[in-house]
């Protein structure tokens, strides 16, 4: 069990498996994009499956493949299908734009993936667009109805923006209506790839609760125990939704996750700066036990929150960086 100098276990790795990404989603990207990582700095398949390997010796039973949009890197549904073949590896989660899964969904009902958390920020094209700064609603959403009716769980992702989204709220929230899904609201946080220039009007989750109150009442679910996100079901509804305090970090204390970024960079947590490179250090030809190594170590260092992560920075600029970068 890899266990934190907090007494956390760590169970989940959130791997980012490109930084590649077809939309420009303004709160993640620059409209004209970010620098892309040369393609040889990227971690390869086998770099990343031997990680993977190594971690789930140690307990990362759980897994999310994200990106950048993961669907954009060739290779990518051979990489899962070996992945879900790992008897270490107990649940593997996507999480996806939407725009390149529609044809893969079967497939990915085949191989078990457990559960695909879908980015959609609006119901409404326009404003989809003016959101991404492309014109994919109607892919997008062919690829919702086709996830919400196939094996797989099915989660929404909506950035809450101030004057960009909030009329899509309580649509959003009618799609729990018939259909079994999570609709989840998350706070804005500053890592949208322009230096310094975080939104300064937050939505943070009470304010997004105080809205929802308006017009639904509501009945708490039970969270499970390192959830991030607040869950309710308005009665009479059968799916759910949930918020994510993702920029207010009230969920720390329950922290399990890790990520390693495209190209390797092992990050305890989403605020701090990497802790170190395991591109790097497999490509100087180090043993599974050095990976191993590693890992604990970096483990038995980790920030208490995300504010402490945030403090260690080398710099005081606010984080920044894009999150196709990290992953979310
Ligand atoms: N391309 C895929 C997608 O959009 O679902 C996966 C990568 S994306 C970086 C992962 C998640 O991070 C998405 O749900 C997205 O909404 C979220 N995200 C990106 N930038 C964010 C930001 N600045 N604040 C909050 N969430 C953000
Ligand atoms: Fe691409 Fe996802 Fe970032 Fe949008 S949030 S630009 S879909 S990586």
């Amino acid at each position: 069990m890899l266990i934190d100098n907090h007494g956390r276990v760590i169970n989940y790795l959130r791997l980012a498996v490109t930084d590649r990404c077809n939309l420009r989603c303004f709160y993640c990207m620059p409209k004209n994009g970010i620098k892309y990582m040369k393609k040889n700095d990227l971690l390869s398949f086998e770099e990343m499956f031997r990680l993977i390997r190594v971690f789930g010796d140690l307990g990362v039973s759980k897994i999310r493949i994200t990106g950048g949009e993961p669907f954009v890197r060739s290779g990518i549904m051979s990489f899962l299908k070996e992945i879900s073949e790992l008897v270490s590896i107990t649940e593997i989660s996507i999480t996806t734009n939407g725009t390149f899964t529609l044809d893969k969904i079967s497939a990915l009902e085949k191989m078990g993936i457990k559960s695909v958390n879908l980015s959609l920020d609006s119901l409404d094209r326009e404003r989809f667009f003016d959101i991404t700064r492309r014109d994919l609603f109607d892919r997008v959403m062919m690829t919702y109805r086709k996830l919400v009716n196939s094996k797989i769980n099915v989660k929404t992702n909506m950035v809450v923006m101030d004057g960009r989204n909030i009329e899509d709220i309580y649509p959003m929230l009618e799609l729990t209506k018939y259909d079994d899904v999570s609709v989840r609201f998350i706070e804005e946080m500053p890592f949208n790839g322009t230096e310094g220039q975080g939104n300064a009007t937050i939505w943070p989750a009470e304010k997004i609760m105080k809205y929802i109150e308006k017009k639904y009442s509501h009945q708490k679910m039970m969270d499970s125990p390192a959830s991030t996100s607040l869950n309710y079901k308005i009665p009479g509804y059968i799916g759910s939704f949930g918020i994510i305090p993702a920029y207010s970090r009230t969920f720390c204390g329950s922290c399990n996750r890790i990520r390693l970024t495209p190209q390797g960079t092992l990050r305890t947590c989403l605020y701090g700066e990497g802790q170190l490179n395991f591109r790097d250090l497999i490509r100087s030809s180090v043993t599974d036990r050095v990976l191993a190594d590693h890992l604990i170590k970096a483990i038995g260092n980790r920030a208490n929150d995300g504010f402490e992560a945030e403090k260690s920075r080398s710099t005081t600029l606010p984080p920044s960086e894009s999150m196709a970068t990290i992953g979310g």
